[in-house]
């Protein structure tokens, strides 16, 4: 079987600012047509990793291929190939939407009839066609990602660098937000997205990248992350009496790990053995008076990957210390 074709692919990079070391020594490879969430902290090197990407940072060391070109010897050949969605871009603020990105269709050499072709179509799918006269500092946030996206959309790239762009977004843009990245998905588009909350992805993302204090610490399939590499169930339990007490109790019994309480209950984690041990679990809460009103298998949710994943990472540091 052929290996799937490589969007993006980087060995090795590494940038500093001064003492910090933003990228320590990053390298991955993404699927053409993936869509992939580039998660991490604040502060952990996913916007310097995706402006060495969107060759507007260069790295000290390593290298970065773009549909298999250099992005440092040919950076002109990867820009033309790149749409790049920063999480906040310069507003031209006395320019109107139709007049930005007629403006930006001009640089990219479009011209006549091919570029208000491009600009309408552009403003179609984001759905600006209504706002076109409407100047650009008058946008709210959504309005503005929406518009920032458009221009990246201009030169029709085969691939999309989207750095935050659900940051600050009320729940209708960020859904509005969600189904054009689905569409450029459908379409075939490989799209790298960041964003330190991770629920923002989840629907979106068929890929994980994620990334710790400028190191890639996982990257996989989200359903293989959901799956995960242990045997543990999650449950979901509701109960009448306080839910600390159960959450005391949880943190007491060996087999059983409490992942959150919650203002009816608590997520628990318990040790995939045979099912007796689950019922056993129920019984010996019942026993111990807690009143137990829903006890639910819940499938594992991106974030308990994540919790694990950086569980393991600080235990592994800490066998090294
Ligand atoms: P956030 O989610 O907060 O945007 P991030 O994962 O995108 O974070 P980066 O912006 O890449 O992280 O920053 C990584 C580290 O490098 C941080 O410690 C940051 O302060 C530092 N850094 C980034 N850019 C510069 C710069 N131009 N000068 C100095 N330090 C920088």
């Amino acid at each position: 079987m052929n290996q799937p074709e490589i969007a993006i692919s980087v060995t090795n990079l590494k940038r500093t600012f001064g003492k910090v070391q933003a990228v320590k020594d990053v390298s991955f490879d993404i699927r053409r047509g993936s869509v992939t969430g580039f998660i991490g902290a604040n502060g952990a090197g996913k916007t310097t990793t995706m402006r060495m990407l969107a060759t507007l940072e260069q790295p000290d060391a390593g290298e970065i291929r773009i549909c298999g070109i250099d992005a440092i010897a040919d950076p002109n050949a990867v820009r033309a190939r790149i749409g790049w969605v920063p999480d906040d871009f310069g507003r031209y603020e006395f320019l109107t939407i139709w007049e930005y990105l007629d403006f930006f269709a001009r640089a990219f050499d479009f011209k006549g009839q091919e570029r208000r072709n491009r600009v309408a179509e552009v403003l179609s799918f984001t759905g600006l066609v209504e706002l076109q006269e409407r100047s650009i500092d008058k946008l709210s946030k959504g309005q503005g990602q929406r518009l920032c996206l458009a221009r990246a959309l201009l030169h029709d790239p085969e691939i999309l660098l989207l750095d935050e762009p659900a940051a600050g977004l009320d729940p209708k843009a960020r859904i509005e937000l969600k189904n054009l990245i689905r569409i450029l998905g459908q379409e075939g588009k490989t799209l790298l997205i960041s964003s330190h909350i991770l629920t923002e992805l989840a629907e979106m993302c068929s890929d994980m990248l994620f990334i710790d204090a400028g190191k890639v610490i996982h990257h996989g399939s989200a359903d293989s992350l959901k799956r995960g590499t242990h045997a543990k169930l999650i449950y979901n339990v509701e109960t009448s009496t306080p839910p600390e007490d159960l959450a005391t109790w949880a943190t007491l019994n060996p087999g059983i790990e409490l992942i959150e309480t919650h203002s009816r209950g608590v997520r628990l984690a318990i040790e995939e053995g045979d099912v007796s041990l689950i019922s056993d679990t129920l019984r010996r809460m019942l026993n111990e008076g807690h009143q137990v009103v829903e006890f639910r298998r819940e499938e594992r949710r991106l974030e308990d990957a994540f919790v694990d994943l950086i569980g393991k990472l600080e235990g592994s540091r800490e066998e090294q210390d």
